[in-house]
């Protein structure tokens, strides 16, 4: 008999890691990407890995700092002028969803994801070199102000309700961990057993790797849309032509608002811009992630150089990269890390996948039995991958799921 096969759409983190527990689930796969391999939102993150990551970004208190950031024009928050109306209707969902309930659910639905993440990778690259390029480093929070790089108290209860291992340091203990740091830092929060990746891009390339050695087919080109018959997808129309399919995981990032849609769910899916600079010979180098908790931006040193990321900017996906935020990544590298060189910097911007309440689809499409989707997950996609990959691998399965997918419901937000 023969094998029975999956189609993914978007090799990005989540579409590779999907690939790879398909093909243990018994599938032959086909991953279709309109790029390279990784070369959307997974190529230029910052690369924390963190099974720790269980406060939300939308939580009580955000709103009254939001205003101040979007008037700052060095602010980490940015909507572009012409798109404020077309945004409106996601951030009046996100302010709902930054109540403590809500928070408090989109917390649980991160533990879900992320808990098992460095587990699900070590599984993955077992026995091959990609292996390498996960580290358990810990990661460090830092702001300039005493006492507040722990977060709210709200933050911390989450923390302590899931077991996240977290110590609060002063500033002399900031400068301790990492001596690198200028000395403005008035507060810090280690979180040990979160880990990193020295290079994202290697990371997801290097998975599609071992997917293709173990006989998965990558095809380059469009999805466009679907040729559908009686309740399933039966192709995918890329450059105009039909290519027909068995199965279909949608994972195309901040591009599946539209594939989504055509298979009957109109999801308020948001392409959320963030940019980096990474330094190829900074001349100094944090032995860990450091994320600046005020500025809300992560430094991560990489096997490339010391990259440094952030900026949430509203613009629509197909806006052209406001690249004055990078200026402003650089200012940041030189407030924070006195000394550093600026003569090798190249610059990057890339889409996450962003649902107002902070939580990723993950489910069968309405209107085709052999479709579902695996997509949103906003600033925290590396960290989730792995997992959300091992439960779109069940789903397609129809094997029980290792984890309660209720919460990712695509019909959450109405069909
Ligand atoms: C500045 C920044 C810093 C970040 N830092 C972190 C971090 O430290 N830790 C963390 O966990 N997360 C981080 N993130 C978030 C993370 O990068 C994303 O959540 C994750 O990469 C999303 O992965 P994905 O596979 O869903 O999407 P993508 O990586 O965007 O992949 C989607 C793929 O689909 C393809 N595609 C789209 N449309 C089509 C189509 N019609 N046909 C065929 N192919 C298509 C695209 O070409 C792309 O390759 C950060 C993001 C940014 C922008």
């Amino acid at each position: 008999m023969d094998q029975p096969s999956v189609t993914v759409v978007g090799a990005g983190i989540v579409g590779v890691c999907s690939a790879l527990w398909l093909q243990r689930a018994g599938f032959a796969v086909t991953l279709v990407d309109s790029g390279g391999i990784g070369e959307g939102a997974s190529f230029g993150n910052a690369g924390n890995i963190s099974p720790g990551a269980v406060v939300p970004y939308l939580i009580p208190g955000i709103w009254k700092e939001a205003p101040g950031w979007l008037l700052d024009p060095e602010g980490p928050l940015a909507v572009r002028p012409g798109y404020f109306l077309k945004a409106l209707p996601w951030l009046t969902q996100a302010v709902r969803s930054a109540g403590e309930e809500a928070a408090l659910r989109t917390s649980r639905a991160m533990h879900a994801l992320h808990s098992g993440t460095l587990e699900a990778y070590a599984e993955l690259t077992r026995g091959t070199p990609v292996a390498d390029l996960i580290e358990l480093s810990g990661q460090l929070y830092v702001s300039e102000k005493p006492g507040a790089a722990q977060g709210s108290a709200l933050a911390q209860r989450m923390r302590a309700q899931f077991g996240v291992e977290a110590v609060a340091l002063d500033w002399m203990e900031v400068r301790e961990l990492e001596p690198c740091l200028a000395p403005i830092f008035k507060s810090g929060l280690l979180l040990p057993k979160n880990g990193r990746t020295k290079n994202p891009h290697q990371l997801v390339t290097g998975l599609a790797g071992i997917a293709q050695r173990d006989g998965a087919r990558v095809l380059r080109g469009k999805v466009e849309g679907f040729r559908t018959e009686g309740g399933a997808v039966r192709g995918l129309i890329i450059e105009g032509r039909a290519h027909p399919v068995q199965r279909v995981v949608i994972a195309a990032g901040a591009a599946s608002r539209e594939l989504a849609a055509q298979l009957g769910c109109r999801l308020p899916l948001e392409a959320e811009r963030g940019y980096h600079i990474t330094i190829a010979d900074p001349g100094v180098m944090p032995r860990m992630p450091v994320t600046h908790t005020d500025a809300k931006f992560a430094c991560a040193p990489m096997n490339v150089g010391l990259r440094l990321a952030g900026t949430a900017e509203f613009g629509g996906l197909h806006a052209e990269p406001d690249w004055r935020r990078t200026e402003v990544l650089k200012r940041q590298a030189q407030r924070m890390f006195p000394g550093v060189r600026l003569d090798s910097v190249s610059v990057w911007s890339g889409n996450r996948p962003s649902l107002p309440d902070g939580v990723p689809v993950l489910g069968r499409a309405p209107a085709a039995d052999n479709a579902w989707f695996a997509f949103g997950n906003s600033h925290f996609g590396m960290s989730a991958g792995p997992v959300m990959g091992k439960l779109a691998a069940e789903l397609v399965a129809g094997r029980p799921s290792s984890a309660d997918v209720a919460a990712f419901s695509p019909l959450r937000f109405g069909a």
